[in-house]
């Protein structure tokens, strides 16, 4: 027997779409403020936006009537006919959302038109009108959200933390922060202010805001017109890189969205410039005709349709290379180098569109002379790298013992040799030569130190309980700046830090400091890029996962190790050296990197067609 749902229920179905969580409120919320044209947006939550959420805007407010209606399904003042739908430039027009979240929480509304005497509220709980009348209240309208979900406890049950979900909130927030820099937000929660923006329609001045200066000033703009597409924003040089793209932000026509096609380009765009794993922070907008992409598809307006993909994807791959390109010359600040550290050996991988974006040659854009311009420009710059780059070349000679069953005395009298060799020095501070009898031995230093130091961490592990690494302290604390979000996470789990070697306080809404980190001994290179990195292992969840411990002690071993360009003394080397015959094994880096290199007096005599 069919029956049609009263109202109520239909609302509770229809909130199931559009309401998944607290933050899922907040976007309704918000973008309805934004609709209503206001400059200036607060959101303030308590325990994630489930017990409460107030956002307060400084908009146009409603009208007594339109506030009660605002609640009815299908209740929108931005839509009146079907052919509007192209048109559209507010954010909402379904006219569900208000319907959808009084259906599942507690709703008190206050409201008063610019330039009114008396203000309106509307008491709404669990889809039913309990109450409206005249009261005094601010211009514009305030909405506060209590107990989301109270009655529907099927939906509460799937809820996570609170900081999970204010985590959400607070992502959310930077998104439309990002792409509405001509509007002041801010978010606090339980009265702990955590974003607040300027508003002043600077892009940039946001971006510092909510990345912090470290990202900001790596950044280079970008500013590309692909017709009919305009792209402008701002990227960060590999000088900063992440190990996720939660910095990527994406905006078409000023809304954040995800979008498969204009990820992969930017994949494609920074392949070659950062290291397989590493990720730029990046904002951009994607300017395009609004007939020519439909934002509609998805109930939550995060999804796009294009017209058409490959114009997009190439407007997106080229403007990116292009500000890349520009912004590589031109290095803001010191060079560290850790710089150097994250440069990839560009020239071995360097490909041209390597999926097949390539130009049609029916599309009218086919001729872009652009593109050859930028091709040339690139494939000269890569060759003249491959030129200098003596990798490939020695590859040939890479030793190939496969060690990792063998018995660990076998190989160190395998290697204890190097012990005899004799040192003949350091090369582009880098790699480190020896000679022994009719062998020549490079060994790349950062990759030798890496593996020891891993080992060392391994051993550590595999005989700790529950402190995982022992400590060090360090000299100097090392401070490090983190968005709200990274905040929470590392404040969740401080404990977890602390067992792997790093005692963390909190100094402040956004900043940490490093007390302490694993002892190898040594001292630690990189503390600030290792706790980025297990932030990053946060956000992944492998963190969590006893099977990936492994590939974070690699992680951290790297950031501990010396780095290529660092000087190493006699004595260091030696001692690398020396440490290095110790391994279990001592042949590749964690990352299945060779880290010594050897010629025989044959292969040199080879090379020189003394023999042949
Ligand atoms: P939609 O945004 O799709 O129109 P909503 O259910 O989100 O639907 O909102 C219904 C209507 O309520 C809106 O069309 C708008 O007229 C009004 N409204 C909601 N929030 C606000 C606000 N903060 N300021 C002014 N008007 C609002
Ligand atoms: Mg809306």
């Amino acid at each position: 027997m069919i029956q049609i749902l009263d109202t109520i229920t239909a609302n509770g179905i229809a909130a199931g779409e559009v309401i998944e969580r607290p933050a899922s409120v907040v976007k309704e919320l918000i973008e309805n403020s934004l609709d209503a044209g206001a400059s200036i947006i607060n959101c303030d939550i308590e325990q994630g936006g489930i017990k409460r959420i107030l956002i307060s805007d400084n908009g146009c407010g409603m009208t007594p009537e339109d506030a009660v209606l605002a609640f009815e399904r299908h209740a929108t003042s931005k839509l009146n006919k079907i052919s509007d739908l192209e048109h559209l430039t507010t954010m909402g027009f379904r006219g569900e959302a208000l319907a959808s979240i009084a259906a599942v929480a507690k709703v008190n509304l206050h409201t008063r038109q610019i330039g009114q005497e008396q203000g309106f509220e509307v008491i709404v709980e669990g889809g039913k009108l309990i109450k409206s009348q005249i009261v005094g209240c601010p211009e514009g309208t305030q909405i506060e959200i209590r107990d989301l979900f109270y009655n529907v406890p099927a939906r509460y049950k799937f809820l996570k933390r609170d900081q999970t979900e204010q985590g959400y909130i607070a992502d959310l927030l930077t998104r439309l922060a990002l792409a509405r820099s001509d509007v002041s937000f801010r978010l606090t929660s339980n009265q702990n202010n955590l974003l607040h923006t300027p508003g002043n329609n600077n892009l940039l001045s946001t971006i510092y805001v909510l990345f912090g200066k470290e990202t900001t000033e790596a950044m280079v703009e970008v500013d590309y017109f692909f017709e009919p597409v305009k792209l402008s924003g701002y990227i960060t040089t590999p000088q900063v890189s992440r190990g996720n793209r939660s910095r990527q932000i994406v905006l078409v026509n000023g809304r954040s969205i995800a979008s498969r096609i204009v990820s992969a380009a930017i994949t494609e765009a920074c392949k070659t410039w950062f290291m397989k794993g590493k990720f730029p922070s990046l904002v951009i907008n994607l300017e395009i005709p609004l007939n020519l992409v439909d934002i509609n598809v998805h109930p939550q307006k995060t999804e796009v349709r294009f017209w058409d993909e490959q114009i997009v994807f190439r407007a997106v791959y080229h403007g990116i290379r292009e500000a890349l390109e520009s912004g590589s010359t031109v290095i803001k600040g010191e060079i560290s180098s850790s710089f150097y550290d994250s440069i990839t050996p560009v020239s071995v991988k360097f490909k041209e569109t390597p999926l097949d974006y390539s130009f049609d040659e029916k599309k009218p854009h086919a001729n872009n002379p652009l593109k050859e311009t930028i091709t040339q420009a690139t494939k000269q710059k890569y060759n003249a790298d491959e030129r200098i780059h003596p990798a490939e070349q020695a590859r040939a000679f890479i030793m190939h013992q496969q060690t990792d069953q063998a018995d660990p005395e076998a190989r160190q009298t395998e290697l204890s040799y190097l012990k005899d060799s004799r040192l003949i020095g350091q090369v582009f501070q880098t790699y480190l030569l020896l000679e022994h009898e009719n062998r020549f031995i490079i060994i790349d230093q950062h990759a030798a130190h890496e593996r020891i130091i891993y080992e060392q961490l391994h051993d550590q592990y595999m005989k700790n309980k529950n402190q995982l690494l022992n400590k060090q302290i360090l000299l100097q604390n090392e401070t490090l700046e983190l968005t709200t979000h990274e905040m929470a996470l590392v404040e969740e789990n401080l404990a977890e830090f602390d067992r792997l070697g790093f005692e963390i306080g909190l100094f402040g809404n956004n900043t940490i400091i490093i007390r302490t980190v694993p002892d190898t001994g040594k001292k630690f290179s990189n503390p600030v890029s290792a706790v980025k990195s297990l932030i990053d292992s946060i956000l992944d969840q492998s963190f969590f996962q006893e099977d990936k411990h492994d590939e974070l002690l690699y992680t951290v071993a790297c950031k501990a190790a010396v780095k290529a360009h660092d000087n190493l003394s006699y004595n260091e080397m030696k001692k690398l050296i020396s440490d290095l015959t110790e391994l279990v094994n001592p042949y590749h880096c964690p990352h299945g990197r060779p880290l010594i290199i050897e010629l025989r007096q044959t292969d040199l005599e080879k090379l020189f067609k003394r023999i042949v």
